[in-house]
């Protein structure tokens, strides 16, 4: 059976769903399972390569990931871009205290109202995270809920930030 191509697919390859499961074929023909970093960077200096496969509708395809670099921008090992919304700078950011919603003075983490002087755009709250813990030390809280409005003012964002990270 000849693999399929992810790269002919772009974008739509559902790199990061749930159901597709990563095998990585090794040079001495070992065969593990899984989508690490070190997957990736194996399959880039051609000690191994990198197939999926998906159980339910497509259950008989097998997928040769071609394009490692759309991999690894879908699982945030390399930056992107057009993804994050996110600019590979030093972020200008303006952010005041939400003190309406810091009611828990115990809480370690406060809300803060953000914008984005710089023009980047938060649409992966992930990476932001990492890149503002690199740039400003910040410990902004990913697994909760976080928003974003628009006013005349342009976009505003809601996070949540341990308070300590952000006296540093
Ligand atoms: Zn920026």
């Amino acid at each position: 059976m000849e693999p399929r191509s992810a790269a002919a697919a772009g974008r739509d390859f559902p790199y990061t769903a749930g159901t597709t499961c990563y095998i990585e074929v090794h040079e001495d023909g070992r065969v593990t399972h899984g989508d690490s970093k070190g997957a990736y960077e194996r399959a880039v200096a051609g000690k191994s390569r990198l197939f999926a496969v998906w159980p339910g509708q497509w259950s008989s395809d097998l997928f040769v990931i071609d394009d490692l670099d759309e991999y690894a921008k879908a699982h945030g090992i390399k930056h992107d871009q057009d993804r994050t919304g996110l600019s590979e700078h030093v972020h200008d950011v303006e952010w005041i205290e939400q003190t309406a919603f810091n009611t828990n003075p115990r809480s370690p983490y406060i809300s803060i109202r953000l914008t984005m002087r710089c023009g980047c755009e938060i649409r992966d709250l992930t990476a932001f995270a990492k890149q503002m813990c690199e740039q400003r030390g910040w410990d902004i809280a990913t697994s909760v809920g976080w928003g974003s409005s628009s006013g005349p003012g342009g976009t505003s964002y809601s996070l949540r930030v341990r308070r300590k990270s952000l006296s540093a």
